[in-house]
């Protein structure tokens, strides 16, 4: 590929109303007569930062306008809640206002899926995904207790798989102590997230069922006195996120709004760490990501390393290793 086919086009913009143009920048015409699953995360119950339906209408009716027939479209996750049952997740939907008549279209939850192979791991790629050969990503940037950054690599990376392999991902990224490494300095257990980590002056020792598989304590170690179960979080994510969209059309849409200290799925989360920014679209997801991140920098230098101690470039720069994007963009401001 030469330098010039590696830039990717990303659309800036702050005002709604420029959405159409923005759209129209990639092959939007495409999705002509297409159901098109709109892949987003609804909010878990109790979280306050989570996409409005009043937003998500808007890209909703750029797909009408091209005769396209959108569903709103998510997976049940592995964690206990409303989000874990095809069921609940359709009461959350309703009780965040994702109904027929506020958004325009119907709701789809999945929680079968097929297998893809990336980088010789298999992935269970949800089943509307994996059958669709168009899809519209909408995605609310904030900061993630596992991976620094949420954002499209994240909505589809853990988003678009299904349980099974969910579970997988963090389970592999639980730590596995290496005894002639660690020097017992205790930092795992100060950043430990789920308090899961004990140290004294020389033993250290970790409580499995509090153990969330985050990676977090492993990315801070700087002893090497720790190893990941299987495979590196952001890795993992990025080759989830490619086993979904590889060789399909998707459209994405980064929202920089509401930019909280914690995921959509935290109900805890409590904080606005980012003033807003707008909105970003482009077809690439790495492009899309890294675009996020540095108008995210711009603004708040580092804002989610320091809020997460996880780096939130290495799901982007893993992404482009694997070949799923390219973090070379020119941003066109409308
Ligand atoms: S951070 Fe590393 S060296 Fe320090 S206690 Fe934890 S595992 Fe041991
Ligand atoms: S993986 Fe996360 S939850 Fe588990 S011990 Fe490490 S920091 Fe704590």
């Amino acid at each position: 590929m030469g330098e010039k086919d590696r830039v990717k086009k990303v659309v800036f913009f702050t005002d709604l109303k420029n959405l159409h143009e923005a759209v129209e920048n990639f092959n939007i015409k495409s999705f002509e007569n297409q159901e098109v699953p709109v892949k987003l995360h609804m909010g878990e119950d109790k979280n306050k930062f989570y996409l409005r339906p009043e937003f998500v209408k808007h890209a909703i009716d750029e797909l009408k306008k091209v005769k396209a027939r959108p569903y709103l479209y998510d997976t049940t996750v592995a964690y206990p809640g409303l989000r874990s049952a095809v069921k609940t997740y359709h009461k959350l939907a309703q009780m965040h206002g994702f109904t027929q008549e506020n958004v325009g279209c119907n709701v789809v939850i999945d929680d079968k899926g097929k297998p893809v192979n990336i980088e010789n791991r298999k992935y269970i790629v949800a089943k509307h995904i994996y059958n669709s050969t168009h899809i519209f990503a909408i995605t609310h940037v904030k900061a993630h207790i596992a991976t620094g950054m949420g954002a499209a690599i994240k909505n589809f990376g853990m988003g678009g798989v299904t349980k099974e392999t969910k579970i997988k991902m963090h389970h592999g990224s639980k730590p596995i102590i290496q005894k002639d490494a660690c020097t017992f300095c205790g930092v795992c257990a100060e950043v430990c997230p789920f308090d899961a980590i004990d140290v004294t002056n020389n033993s250290w020792y970790i409580k499995k069922n509090s153990c969330f598989g985050c990676g977090v304590c492993v990315e801070n170690c700087t002893n090497e006195g720790l190893k990941f179960k299987d495979s590196n979080i952001h890795f993992v994510l990025a080759c989830a996120a490619k086993a979904c969209v590889q060789n399909k059309n998707v459209i994405y849409l980064n929202e920089l709004m509401r930019i909280a200290d914690s995921c959509d799925c935290d109900s805890y989360a409590k904080n606005i760490i980012c003033p807003d920014i707008g909105y970003l679209v482009s077809d690439d997801i790495v492009a899309i990501d890294k675009a996020s991140l540095d108008l995210i920098n711009d603004v708040k230098a580092d804002i989610f390393e320091k809020t997460t101690h996880i780096n939130p470039a290495k799901q982007i720069d893993f992404g482009e290793d694997i070949g799923l994007g390219s973090s070379s963009y020119q941003l066109i401001e409308i």
